[in-house]
């Protein structure tokens, strides 16, 4: 495994990181249970192969996945760093921070967190929830008591609003320790904001390095791209993000014991890219770049539409139409999900509830009309 210092926070972190929202999971009538047999497996193998940071969050894993990363780590919980995240609403203050952390502590059962998280804010929440609840110094206090290790941020919102963040909390007095944000190779647009934050001593963690599984699909992108033998694309993918000068860890929701073996190789590989490499690459995936336009992440939050029109699912087909060039394949995706009844752009009621909702800020309506007609609706 490769480690790199995890910002100037005095660890050193895995280059892989273990994102907790895939653990396997069982139903028992309504509802829903982590496999906790697997799931400690697949802990304990991650950890003996060198992963030593893990990211739980409350909601995960149907409000799960903290209880089942805590039992899973008991043997070796001191060795590792565990990052979780504090959900805000509008009306959490100080008390409701307080209260979310110790409900974490108590889930995880563990007497701190690593690197507790304010989860996916903007500078909206930031504004708003953070500043004006005195969160930030609910969190100084945490910190001081010990029973946070690092105060640490996800995010989600325009890039500029990283430096925003930052900045703003240096000022009242809090430093912000660590940041996880999406970064791969078909979204960079925080690039320019993980150099910032490196430079001002943050660790920096990129969710979604696969591209939402995107990338995780054969491809000869990689010889397309460099003109090189082919390699998987997770391969790719990863490397790309950890080619990257100012980026500590890439963080995968891993589901199965082969994934994570998979993904520790190439964590653990030496000959990972080097900077050159990795802009040489950023470079020529200006090329395809067209693909951007359209930067579904998959997250769902255009759901459900009206007519039931599974736009995310729609939108994969077109990745592994215009990115993969698997052009065959996502028409024959398309030919069986119409085969079971699904919907596409022909029941749409133009009601433009999805791009309301839709984070990445997609007209969704204007590229679901083009990709089922180019993949045959
Ligand atoms: S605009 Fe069309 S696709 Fe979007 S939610 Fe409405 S019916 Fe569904
Ligand atoms: S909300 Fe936008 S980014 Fe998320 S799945 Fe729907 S279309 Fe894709």
């Amino acid at each position: 495994m490769n480690y790199r210092d995890f910002g100037a926070t005095g660890e050193k972190i895995s280059a892989l990181g273990f994102g907790c929202m895939r653990f396997p999971e069982y139903k028992k009538g309504e509802e829903s249970f982590v496999d906790r047999e697997k799931t400690d497996e697949m802990i304990a193998y991650a950890y003996e192969n060198g992963v030593n940071y893990f990211d739980t969050a409350p909601g995960y894993c149907n409000r799960n996945s903290e209880a089942a990363l805590g039992h899973a780590v008991k043997g070796f919980r001191d060795k590792i760093l565990i990052s979780t995240k504090c959900p805000l609403g509008d009306d959490t203050d100080a008390d409701g921070y307080r209260k979310k952390l110790e409900m974490s502590l108590s889930r995880i059962d563990t007497d701190y967190i690593d690197f507790y998280h304010f989860w996916g804010i903007g500078k909206g929440d930031f504004d708003n929830i953070i500043l004006k609840n005195g969160l930030l110094e609910a969190a100084a206090k945490a910190k001081e008591e010990g029973l946070i290790r690092h105060i640490s941020f996800s995010f989600h919102d325009d890039p500029s609003a990283i430096k925003y963040i930052i900045d703003t909390a240096e000022e009242r007095g809090v430093r912000m320790e660590s940041m996880l944000c999406q970064y791969n190779l078909l979204d960079r647009s925080n690039e320019e904001m993980l150099k910032y934050a490196h430079e001002k001593g943050l660790g920096t963690i990129a969710m979604g390095p696969v591209g939402g599984g995107r990338l995780a699909a054969p491809t000869d992108l990689y010889t397309k791209l460099t003109g090189k033998p082919t390699i998987a694309t997770y391969e790719l993918a990863f490397k790309f993000c950890l080619g990257n000068p100012n980026l500590n860890c890439a963080l995968s929701g891993m589901e199965n014991l082969d994934m994570i073996k998979k993904n520790i190789a190439v964590a653990s590989d030496k000959t990972a890219f080097s900077a050159s490499e990795w802009e040489q690459l950023g470079a020529a995936m200006e090329e395809v770049k067209k693909f951007s336009e359209l930067y579904c992440t998959g997250c769902k939050y255009c759901q459900p539409c009206p007519v039931e029109i599974n736009i995310p699912r729609i939108f994969e087909m077109w990745t592994y139409y215009n990115v993969y060039g698997l052009k065959d394949h996502a028409k024959h995706m398309m030919a069986k999900y119409i085969e079971k009844g699904g919907k596409t752009f022909a029941d749409c009621k133009q009601c433009g509830l999805c791009e309301k909702k839709c984070p990445q800020h997609l007209k969704i309506r204007e590229n679901l009309e083009k990709v089922c007609k180019t993949l045959g609706e």
